[in-house]
């Protein structure tokens, strides 16, 4: 087959917000006093695109740089600063070390068995301490029993399982990291993601990690009114019909049309990542119009019910409402979900 290199026009895209997520950025900042916010960009940042999340954010002074992988870490090394830090989350596997070795970054040394493999490199490395959430990190026990002497360690971390909710396990975590700094030390110290930053001063050390609150993610009280939606998901309508009172739409006939009313069938669907939880739940956006989703939501495929906008057209521009916090409770999705779920099929364009 031969293949023209004509652009092909996207049916759906995402519309990224760059003063928003600046704004996020200094607010997180802010928030976190003398520590210095820096940014958790794993997932491709969070779905929005690593390398460009992170010039962005390095032009508003941000400089520590969370990534899960080294092919992440691989991904921003060309556009991160001299003076920037990337971290690889996930640690140094054995496979990982031919890479590693020539990298700007750094690992998270998770486990004894990463701090040995790393050790004969002599190269900077973080720390992740295990205080009771018991998914990566090293245990108390064994930090203590170490002699730390040979490693460069820059940042010493531990995460927080809960801080999302005010239980006690925060107040136990933090207790647990305070107790585990005395037995390594690094250049910095850091426990807070987005959520644990809104928990006070005590829980900000020297660098904070936000990730899902950059992007819009607003998972406590204290983060309403100050954090602002980053991303718009919009697709274009492929087809507008009229129906009559009794008709059905979708599959599996979810809906079942009261009066008549038009509605727009949109390029977009499950495969987006706009799952089946917004089905006859979801809302679209015309200007400040709201239209709600009807029926099942296809794969490719979403129907609204336009009656409140019937001027839409056959290639007009709508908007998903993808506040998070309101599109979780819609959708049943956690507001990470929604934001690293968008998928491939969308165009993307910053604002
Ligand atoms: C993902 C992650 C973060 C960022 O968490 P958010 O809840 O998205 O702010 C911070 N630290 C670690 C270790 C992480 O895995």
């Amino acid at each position: 087959m031969s293949v023209t290199t004509i652009d092909i026009p996207s049916t759906a895209r995402l519309r990224l917000n760059s003063e928003a997520l600046l704004a996020n950025w200094r607010t997180l900042d802010d928030m976190s006093g003398s520590a210095s916010a820096g940014a958790a960009i794993k997932a491709n940042g969070y779905g929005l695109g690593s390398a460009e999340v992170v010039q962005r954010l390095q032009s508003a002074g941000c400089r520590d740089f969370y990534v899960a992988s080294w092919q992440e870490a691989k991904d921003i090394e060309a556009h991160v600063e001299a003076d920037s830090s990337i971290s690889v989350l996930n640690g140094a596997r054995a496979e990982d070390m031919p890479f590693a070795v020539t990298s700007a970054a750094k690992p998270v040394l998770n486990s004894m068995e990463q701090v040995l493999r790393w050790q004969e490199t002599s190269r900077p490395c973080d720390i992740m301490i295990n205080s009771g959430m018991n998914r990566l990190g090293i245990e108390v026990t064994d930090l203590e029993q170490f002699d730390w002497g040979s490693h460069d360690i820059d940042i010493v971390m531990s995460h927080l399982a809960s801080a999302d909710e005010d239980g006690p396990q925060n107040a136990e975590q933090l207790a647990e990291f305070v107790g585990a700094l005395q037995y390594v030390s690094g250049k910095r110290n850091s426990l807070s993601n987005s959520a644990g930053i809104a928990l006070g001063q005590a829980y900000h050390f020297d660098c904070t990690r936000p990730g899902l609150s950059l992007y819009g993610g607003k998972q406590r009280p204290e983060y309403s009114g100050l954090i602002q939606q980053v991303v718009f998901p919009e697709a274009q309508i492929l087809q507008v019909r009229q129906l009559k009172a009794g008709d059905k739409v979708g599959y599996n006939a979810k809906y079942t049309a009261e009066r008549d009313h038009p509605i727009a069938i949109l390029a977009m669907g499950y495969a987006d990542g706009y799952l089946r939880g917004f089905s006859n739940r979801g809302v679209f956006l015309s200007g400040q119009t709201k239209l709600p989703v009807i029926g099942r939501i296809s794969m490719d495929l979403i129907a609204i019910d336009i009656s409140d906008a019937p001027d839409l057209a056959e290639s007009d521009w709508v908007s998903a409402e993808y506040d998070l916090p309101i599109a979780s409770d819609q959708s049943g999705l956690s507001q990470y979900e929604l934001i690293t779920g968008l998928g491939h099929r969308y165009s993307h364009y910053w604002v």
